[in-house]
């Protein structure tokens, strides 16, 4: 891999992004929330019950990539005016995805990190401009790109200034079809020998199943991972967006309890 330079591990430590009182690269970071932000109610009660659960941040999309333009495209700046509330009644520090470079400079006044979407990995103009600002970003992963690729989608982010790049494997697309994607957990184990950037991994559209969520959110913590982002919903049946794959609080609740446990049983051995 010629051209990764800055995201290179080689002679270099490890990245640790900081964000309120969490820190990516050293404390298991759970994120959680709605794939939408469907209104007021619905994502500060979600808020809510993640943050009681063991959530230590939230997202929640207010700009939703959509296959199709008829489906509900998020609430644009409404969705980050919630978010906001959210983050004032919890505490919470919020992660939403920009979709257009126009929106950049503004949403960093709503948001603690910048999601950069799967369909947006490439968009080389989209990765400049997140990487003049100050706010962390977290890279998903195309899910046509190679670990390659992706890297060098990091490098142009570091390459503009700005050092708080965080990786999220979400899925890439196979011959499989039983699963949304397949959940490549290879990847993360592969990073952590590539880059010194922090990896989290989504295994909610990894596999699009509430089912397959919670193996494998510890199969990614027992791969290295250092953190996960999740979606949750108060009532997942009226999800206006991948309802499929949002689990609702207890569940969120149950398996956060057991991924904080396996992750303190591996650090606990040396
Ligand atoms: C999302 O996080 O809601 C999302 C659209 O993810 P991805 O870009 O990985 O499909
Ligand atoms: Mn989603």
């Amino acid at each position: 891999m010629n051209n990764i330079k800055l995201a290179s591990l080689q002679h270099k430590n490890r990245t640790t992004v900081q964000v309120g009182s969490v820190t990516f690269g050293r404390d298991m970071v759970v994120i959680a929330g709605p794939c939408s932000v469907e209104s007021e109610e619905q994502t500060c009660k979600i808020a809510q019950a993640v943050k009681r659960a063991g959530a230590n941040m939230l997202r929640g999309g207010a700009f939703k990539p959509r296959t199709s333009p008829y489906n509900f495209q998020g609430l644009g700046l409404k969705g980050l005016k919630i978010l906001e509330r959210a983050r004032r009644d919890t505490g919470l520090p919020v992660v939403s995805e920009v979709l257009d470079t126009r929106d950049v400079s503004w949403m960093c006044e709503y948001v603690d990190v910048l999601q950069i979407g799967a369909r947006n990995m490439q968009n080389f103009s989209l990765l400049k401009e997140v990487g003049k600002t100050d706010r962390p970003v977290l890279l998903k992963r195309g899910m046509y790109s190679t670990i390659a690729e992706w890297l060098n989608c990091a490098e142009y982010i570091l390459n503009e200034g700005n050092p708080r790049v965080i990786l999220c494997e979400r899925g890439i697309r196979t011959f499989e079809t039983y699963t949304r994607n397949t959940l490549d957990l290879s990847a993360v184990s592969a990073l952590k020998e590539l880059t010194h950037l922090p990896i989290i991994v989504d295994p909610a559209h990894g596999t699009g199943k509430v089912s397959l969520i919670p193996a494998m959110s510890l199969a990614a913590v027992a791969a290295g991972a250092d953190g996960l982002i999740i979606e949750v919903h108060n009532n997942p049946k009226v999800a206006l967006s991948d309802k499929d794959q949002a689990l609702t609080p207890r569940q969120f609740s149950l398996m956060t309890k057991k991924v904080r446990a396996l992750r303190s049983f591996m650090e606990g051995i040396h």
